[in-house]
């Protein structure tokens, strides 16, 4: 199979081109102009600030070089850590910290190098199974979201370009942690200055708690054992209550931020995730200079050659009208593209409609050739009315649950859940939609022997509006969920048709799902197909 187009020798002029494609030559005259390259160790310090603006620039960088970018990113993440590490362990190491730092540092080496020494083979498979889990998360990654930057290129283009900007991405791992892990460090700085500064009484070093009896409740000795066991953790917390005192009343004149690392970790550890998955789909999307390539003038029906068949005639194979497949009309773009009168909400809900009513029709709307960027902005409005689903299911849901009330007073609770729901259904839904254009593209591309990871991916931006519904189903089946278990009328019809609550649990939720993730990846397979001989 030729997957790098088939470049016909008696390929047309570019004026005949210019007379069937009659914006050809503006589409690609803005993109001529291209950008300086830069070097790897400028991308790596830049790419955390600017994804898309060192793509545009990284474009010629050779791969084997982007690959080693990944494994010095890899080295400074390790360094990051180990400074933060050191932050947060400072005010224990008392004078001279820079010396004792070395030395713990060389402690902790000397004992790493020692268990590798004594498990050979168990460490050496660890660290290839280190190195294979980096790799293989790299190439999915880049596999996942290839589609989103596709263009009008040989397949192994729109790959590299992926594969190199996920490498790339790597230098934004080490900010991410630093993001995470400064407050988290900041945290246990001041937990470790009131340990180094506790003159207190302190327990001894081996003082564990007691462990519960393993013994049977008809056992003779029964009694006795558990009241030895009581007065044991009696003892135990006679011993430490001065310092558990001592650390409550600090505790208490703390920063409030500092009394809950978790609200402060989570939430971040979950932004950070989002940033780094936007900042890589940035520069996955960077304008980039792509040579056009010469393509056979198809029929957009069967797919028949129609490079010396006139105009006014029609094609040999199928009878369809040439003009039907070269003429001006066809392919014109979608409504959305063009802003037609009616507004933005009318357009997007048309678009919206259109895709998943009449997925062929709408297929043979969208240009293959052409780079617009009008769907992303399309999928951006989508994914902001599907945060929003989700947090009014989340406000619904408490409203169902009969905890306590107090319990949605809690700091942690209240800055955790909304944040981290957000996070994972406006992650999801990019990685879905792009996994399933990676999927259909790929597949379809293989078939036809063209790249059509770029309409796959602009249907599934529009399949965006179907997105927002599927998470309104979503929601209202995590509604239903909670209610069911609420008023136990779950269990109780899984005791009468005799299968596990948790199964039928999942089958509930689990079908309706799986049935929007068909029909998604049906509509957009038909959308898709039905521009694998388009000519624009
Ligand atoms: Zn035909």
């Amino acid at each position: 199979m030729n997957l790098t187009q088939t470049t016909t020798t008696d390929a047309p002029s570019p004026a005949e081109q210019a007379a069937v494609f009659p914006q050809e030559a503006t589409d690609h005259a803005e993109e001529v102009t291209e950008p300086k390259q830069i070097s790897l160790p400028r991308a790596l310090l830049l790419a955390p600030f600017r994804p898309a603006w060192v793509a545009e620039r990284t474009t010629h960088l050779p791969l084997k070089r982007a690959w080693l970018g990944h494994w010095f990113s890899a080295v400074s993440t390790f360094v990051v850590i180990g400074l933060l590490l050191l932050w947060a362990n400072w005010p224990t190491l008392g004078p001279n910290h820079i010396t004792k730092a070395v030395q713990a540092t060389q402690r902790e080496l000397a004992l790493l190098i020692s268990q590798l020494a004594r498990f050979p083979i168990e460490s050496t498979l660890a660290v290839i199974g280190v190195i294979a889990l980096v790799e293989v998360g790299h190439l999915a990654l880049a596999l996942n979201l290839m589609s989103w930057g596709a263009r009008d290129e040989p397949l192994r283009n729109t790959f590299g370009f992926a594969l190199r900007q996920t490498w790339l991405s790597g230098a934004r791992i080490s900010i991410a942690i630093m993001i995470i892990g400064g407050p988290l460090a900041a945290i246990e700085y001041e937990n470790q200055t009131w340990s180094a500064a506790y003159t207190g009484p302190k327990p001894p070093e081996d003082l564990v708690l007691p462990a519960r009896p393993v013994i049977s409740r008809n056992d003779p000795g029964f009694a006795k054992a558990m009241a030895d066991h009581k007065a044991a953790v009696d003892a135990y917390f006679r011993i430490y209550e001065p310092v558990v005192t001592a650390r409550r009343e600090w505790s208490a004149r703390r920063p409030w931020l500092l009394k809950v690392p978790y609200a402060i970790g989570v939430p971040l550890g979950f932004m950070t995730s989002l940033w780094f998955l936007w900042a890589l789909v940035r520069s996955m999307g960077a304008t980039r200079n792509v040579p056009p390539i010469a393509h056979e003038r198809r029929c957009i029906e069967c797919g028949y050659n129609l490079h010396t068949i006139a105009m006014e005639s029609r094609c040999p194979e199928c009878g369809k009208p040439v003009v039907e497949s070269l003429g001006p009309k066809v392919h014109p773009g979608t409504p959305w593209q063009h802003h037609p009168p009616g507004g933005v909400l009318r357009t997007w809900w048309q678009c919206a409609v259109d895709v998943v009513r009449g997925p062929g029709a709408f297929g043979r709307t969208l240009r293959v050739r052409e780079s617009t960027t009008a769907h992303r902005r399309f999928f951006a409005i989508a994914l902001v009315a599907i945060s929003l689903v989700a947090e009014t299911a989340l406000l619904l849901t408490v409203g169902l649950l009969s905890f306590p009330r107090e319990a949605l007073r809690d700091p942690e609770l209240l800055a955790i859940v909304p944040c981290a729901t957000g996070c994972l259904c406006v992650g999801g839904a990019v990685l879905f939609a792009c996994a399933a254009a990676t999927l259909v593209g790929l597949t379809q591309s293989f078939t036809y022997g063209r790249n059509l990871l770029p309409t796959a991916m602009q249907t599934a931006c529009y399949l965006g509006g179907f997105l927002v519904l599927w998470s309104i189903i979503g929601a209202a089946l995590i509604i239903g969920l909670v209610w069911l278990g609420e008023s136990n009328s779950l269990d109780a019809v899984a005791q009468r048709i005799g299968i596990p609550a948790d199964m039928l649990g999942l089958l509930y939720f689990g079908t309706p799902n799986l049935i929007c993730a068909g029909f998604f990846i049906h509509r957009l397979a038909v959308a898709t197909g039905a521009t694998r001989y388009a000519n624009k």
